[in-house]
């Protein structure tokens, strides 16, 4: 019984662990975009979906 609870407490670290690690992968690899919230690649200048200027964004939110 206490196995069975030990791993189906090691499984969800598991996947709580992923989800943390997903999360921050894309908070370093994508910017999301202030207007529509699509997340874009880092190196674009503008939203691919809207068309707003990233980079002003990204340097606002440096600001704060
Ligand atoms: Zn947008």
């Amino acid at each position: 019984m206490n196995s069975t609870i030990a791993s189906i407490l090691l499984m969800v670290a598991i996947l709580g662990a992923s989800a943390v690690i997903t999360h921050l992968f894309a908070r370093v690899m994508y910017l999301t975009c202030p207007r529509c919230q699509t997340l874009n690649a880092r190196r674009r200048a503008q939203c691919r979906n809207c068309g707003w200027e990233l980079c002003r964004a990204l340097s606002a939110n440096n600001t704060k």
